[in-house]
């Protein structure tokens, strides 16, 4: 049964995001900074963290007068930086104790979740279906291959998108939350078959489902690469598009997979404290900051600003949506590179070129005065020259020695010497004189190590000099 008014409501959430999608820069700019100030006043008013810590800043402000902040302060004084009074940081770590709980609202109204805590003590998050409702209508208006239309939604209430999500087993991480609450309406427009990497049927079942989209993190497109190749995933040209949720696919990768599933593959940038931060570019690689609806700055060591076209160290990012949990200039270990605009796709918003996760996966040169950083995009940067990998993994055990591991694609051909050579040319010519022994192994197949986490492309045992 359709619910006509949640599926109305839905479609003109749509088409609102749609049709703001299309704002000038300035235009664009001015819905930027309306919506700060309503954040700024909400975190400011209701929230005794926020109130301390935006102090000074007064009632005419712009971003770089807010002060930056980070997970520890945020988790420290959890409660405090909430603008709700009935969230409780010790109710909510008995709440997630419960598996029972999977896909219940919190006290009837949050959407409740915690980070890995991977990079340290896990992040609790607290949004509101509101926020969970965006996600899907910015993904549905600007991270689709077919444009929304009248038309379009038509067609759509009659042939339904069949939407394979696969992700890690179900759990409270965010990307599985909010899985849980897809949006009454949305529904209307959406099948949705959930599948664990891991599942030992995922390929039948893909093949049952036979999806239309499909949402994975790059690990287990190619997974589904290797098996489409020999012949076991045959999901009969019915793919348009796969959108890829977790680490970046090598460019290789992306127009073999292109190819090979029929399909446009879309890069998504987002984490918990913003799961709608980003849609990707429907020309290529690469992704848009939804602009409106959050900030993302990418910043150098010093918190300084940097140009397109150069690595950061890290990002802050301000979510503007929810005012539950405010995030203001929330300071994120990514490595990224923002592109020069504008983008041939013709979107206004700011496009990120690639990214290269945690500045905590690092590299270390040995030099006669200790251990210097070396980072690993400059490797990558390499191995993105060659045309025929899948995967690499860079392993690092003593300062100066790295191990990277590649994958051919099917059929590809590799050279452990040509890799070498192309590494080293790159860091050459980034003035990386200091001498590094280098082994190449070409591996069948690279997979997270456990089968059931994420691959990780950085592997570093060095300690970080004191
Ligand atoms: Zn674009």
């Amino acid at each position: 049964m359709i619910d006509l008014v949640d599926t109305v409501r839905y479609t003109t959430q749509m088409l609102t995001e749609q049709w703001a999608s299309g704002r000038d820069p300035e235009a664009l700019a001015e819905v930027q900074a309306k919506r700060l100030r309503e954040l700024v006043a909400a975190a400011r008013d209701r929230s005794a963290f926020w109130r301390e810590h935006l102090g000074s800043v007064g009632e005419e402000f712009s971003l770089a007068d807010l002060p930056t902040t980070n997970k520890a302060q945020l988790m420290e004084r959890f409660d405090e930086t909430l603008t709700v009074d009935d969230v409780r940081r010790e109710a909510l770590e008995e709440f997630f104790q419960q598996p029972d709980n999977l896909g219940q609202l919190y006290l009837d109204k949050y959407v409740v979740s915690h980070t890995s805590g991977s990079t340290g003590q896990p992040l609790f998050l607290v949004q509101l279906p509101e926020h969970v409702r965006l996600l899907f209508a910015l993904q549905a208006a600007r991270g689709h291959v077919s444009e929304l239309s009248l038309s379009e939604i038509a067609t759509r209430l009659t042939e339904n998108v069949r939407l394979a999500v696969i992700t890690l087993q179900r759990g409270f991480y965010p990307s599985s939350v909010a899985f849980d609450f897809m949006p009454r309406g949305a529904d209307t427009f959406i099948d949705v078959l959930r599948v664990s990497s891991t599942d030992d049927d995922l390929i039948a079942q893909l093949n049952e489902f036979k999806p239309t989209h499909l949402t994975a993190y790059a690990s287990t497109l190619h997974q589904l690469a290797r098996s489409a190749e020999q012949g076991e995933l045959k999901l009969n040209g019915e793919l348009q598009q796969i959108t890829n949720i977790s680490e970046r696919l090598s460019g290789a990768a992306r127009k073999h997979y292109v190819k090979l599933f029929g399909a446009k593959v879309l890069d998504d940038y987002a984490m918990g404290e913003c799961l709608f931060l980003s849609n990707g570019c429907l020309d290529g690689a690469g992704m848009h900051v939804n602009a409106d609806w959050a900030i993302l700055e990418n910043v150098d060591e010093s918190g300084q600003p940097v140009p397109p076209g150069t690595p950061g160290a890290k990002v802050l990012l301000t979510n503007l949506a929810n005012h539950v949990q405010p995030f203001i200039r929330y300071e994120i270990t990514d490595r990224l590179v923002m592109a020069d605009p504008p983008c041939d796709c013709g979107s206004a918003f700011p496009k990120i070129a690639r990214v290269e996760g945690r500045a905590t996966d690092q590299l270390w040169l040995a030099t006669p005065e200790g251990p210097q950083p070396l980072s690993p995009l400059l490797l990558h940067m390499g191995i993105e020259q060659l045309v025929e990998v899948r995967e690499y993994q860079l392993v690092q055990h003593e300062p100066g020695e790295i191990l990277i591991r590649v994958e051919p694609l099917h059929g590809g051909q590799l050279e452990a010497g040509e890799v070498e050579a192309a590494v080293r040319k790159n860091l050459t010519e980034h003035g990386v004189d200091e001498p590094l022994t280098l082994k190449v192994e070409v591996v069948d197949k690279l997979m997270p190590e456990d089968g059931k986490s994420k691959f990780k492309r950085v592997v570093c045992t060095v300690k970080p000099p004191q």
